[in-house]
């Protein structure tokens, strides 16, 4: 059994990290070499959001059973919800030998460096470059003024957290973004140790 490296990518919430791994997934390398986890989350689906494909969402009973049933690789509380990634998700990497990149929150990113410090990990933190960016992101998702408030503010304190990351992408343009975050896939999962 082979586990290639693991790719964890954080960053605020609208930085558009999940539009652009959508977008690098479409691509024969990363389709062939990478599997991306999907996480079960007990908030409201938004508009566009795919059952199984985005996230698997679930009630907060289920996801507390799950917890219990020690289901979870990692689990955080995010501003009031559940955001967990399961298991078998590494399992599956490391059966098939593929790289593994985990879009999750930087105290999700941090315990998971912890706990899995015998593996070869690959951090990228995305961001934006101006808060109005970032404002404007989270509006086209018509959440109610209060939440989008709470997330920029939970956004000032993540920015924090870019020191402890390898790789900086600011998402200003995505095309220069999916090439840089390509770049990084390619040439990490390449390289000799
Ligand atoms: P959103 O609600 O905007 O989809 O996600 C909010 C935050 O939760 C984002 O930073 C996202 O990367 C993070 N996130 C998504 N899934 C997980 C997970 O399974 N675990 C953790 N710790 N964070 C997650």
């Amino acid at each position: 059994m082979k586990l290639s490296k693991i790719f964890i990518i954080s960053g605020p919430s609208g930085a558009g990290k999940t539009t652009l791994l959508k977008k690098l997934f479409l691509r024969k390398f990363i389709k062939n070499n990478f599997i991306r986890t999907v996480s079960f989350i007990t908030r409201k689906k938004r508009r566009g959001e795919k059952e199984g494909s985005d996230y698997f969402f679930v009630s907060r009973e289920k996801f507390l059973k799950l917890k219990e049933k020690k289901f979870f690789l990692e689990y955080q509380n995010i501003l009031g919800d559940y955001y967990g990634t399961p298991k078998y998700f590494l399992t599956k990497a490391k059966k098939l030998g593929k790289n593994l990149i985990l879009c999750i929150d930087v105290k999700g990113g941090m315990y998971l460096r912890k706990i899995l410090k015998n593996n070869k990990l690959v951090n990228i933190f995305i961001s934006v470059p101006y808060k109005n960016v970032l404002y404007e992101r989270l509006k086209k998702r018509a959440e109610n003024k209060e939440i989008i408030k709470k997330r920029i503010n939970l956004a000032k304190k993540e920015l924090q957290f870019i020191k402890k990351y390898d790789y900086l992408i600011i998402n200003e343009n995505l095309k220069d973004s999916l090439k840089f975050l390509e770049a990084i896939l390619i040439a990490e999962s390449i390289r000799r140790e």
